[in-house]
């Protein structure tokens, strides 16, 4: 972890900046391959870890920008089996300014860019970037990836660190994995799911990985509404429920911030949490649909079975 430290980065070059949504969408997200020769990272990475960039420019107090994290969506033995490339999905922060401190104008209204995702974004095969990490070590495969089964659940560029895994476990060197493998993926629409193509190809050709999408915005056929990953989970139990009460499957939890808030209430509420989830004594006498996210936040904790990032 962190062999290339934010005081000292190291300078990596842009292979190819290319879209990786399905269709057009009001989102706009990339997949971003950089060469990282030269450099410690080279063959010194994890697929579940995520890398350091720092923007140039400075913040609002004249302070150089500091670091932010992308997560690796390639291999661990690199992208296309390169160990000197990596890749990630950035997603460009595009809104209306809305205040987020007492300072802040609440009239203000104009356009907020987040930094460091728009410069990613915006960046052009050959342009160099400062680079950090890599950084994480609990949300990662485990050393012996047949001994398990996988549940993946995924919300926007949450994706990232899935592609790499599913890469690396169905076609990595060797016999695939024959692990049961099941991804869920939520976005709001169906054009804004992202590296579909290859989520299909791979559900096409491996009997043991599974690919099921969480639409939210649209409604689904005999219904007025979407639905959200949790939802589908809760829905499907009777299909999830052997995967879950199996002592083999580890969960993966990645994307928005809270989306794990709502997985846990549906894991402890059919009886499936144990395994995954610590529940402190203050919630162990409650019903489960009476907790409250805060309640959630404070009292349970994932266990090493359950693998969390959320930003
Ligand atoms: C482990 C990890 C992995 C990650 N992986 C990825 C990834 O693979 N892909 C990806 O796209 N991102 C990823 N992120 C998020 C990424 O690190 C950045 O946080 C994100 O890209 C936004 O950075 P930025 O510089 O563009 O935005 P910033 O300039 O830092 O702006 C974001 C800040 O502005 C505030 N803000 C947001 N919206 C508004 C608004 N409308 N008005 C006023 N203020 C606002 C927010 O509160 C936030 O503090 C990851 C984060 C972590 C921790």
């Amino acid at each position: 972890m962190n062999l290339v430290p934010a005081k000292a980065p190291v300078t990596g070059r842009v292979v190819s900046n290319d879209c990786c949504l399905k269709g057009k969408s009001a989102s706009f997200v990339r997949h971003l391959v950089v060469d990282v020769s030269g450099t410690p990272l080279v063959g010194n990475f994890l697929v579940g870890q995520s890398f350091g960039v720092i923007p140039p420019g400075v913040d609002e107090k004249g302070k150089p920008h500091k670091v932010r994290l992308f997560s690796i969506a390639c291999p661990s033995s690199g992208e296309d089996g390169q160990p000197h490339i990596l890749s990630t999905t950035p997603k460009r922060v595009i809104d209306e300014f809305h205040a987020q401190r007492p300072v802040d104008d609440p009239q203000n209204h104009s356009l907020f860019l987040g930094v460091c995702s728009n410069y990613l974004c915006d960046r052009r095969p050959g342009d160099e970037l400062q680079i950090t990490g890599p950084a994480g070590k609990r949300f990662l495969l485990p050393a012996n990836p047949a001994d398990h089964d996988y549940l993946f659940l995924a919300t926007g560029t949450g994706i990232a660190p899935y592609r790499g895994m599913l890469m690396e476990l169905l076609e990595g060197s060797g016999e695939p994995c024959p692990s049961q493998m099941h991804l869920v993926m939520g976005s709001p629409y169906r054009t804004d799911l992202l590296y579909d193509d290859l989520f299909c190809r791979l559900q096409a050709e491996h009997d043991n990985f599974h690919y099921h999408t969480a639409i939210s915005r649209e409604p689904r056929p005999g219904s007025s509404r979407g639905i959200y990953t949790h939802q589908l989970i809760d829905e499907q139990i009777d299909g999830f429920g052997p995967l879950l009460q199996s002592p083999r499957t580890l969960i993966y939890i990645c994307g928005l911030l809270g989306m794990q808030i709502d997985l846990y209430r549906v894991l402890a509420r059919h009886g499936l949490g144990d395994g995954f989830l610590r529940i402190g004594e203050e919630l162990r006498e409650t019903n489960s649909c009476d907790w409250t996210a805060e309640q959630i936040k404070r009292h349970i904790r994932a266990t090493p079975r359950c693998m969390v990032e959320v930003y």
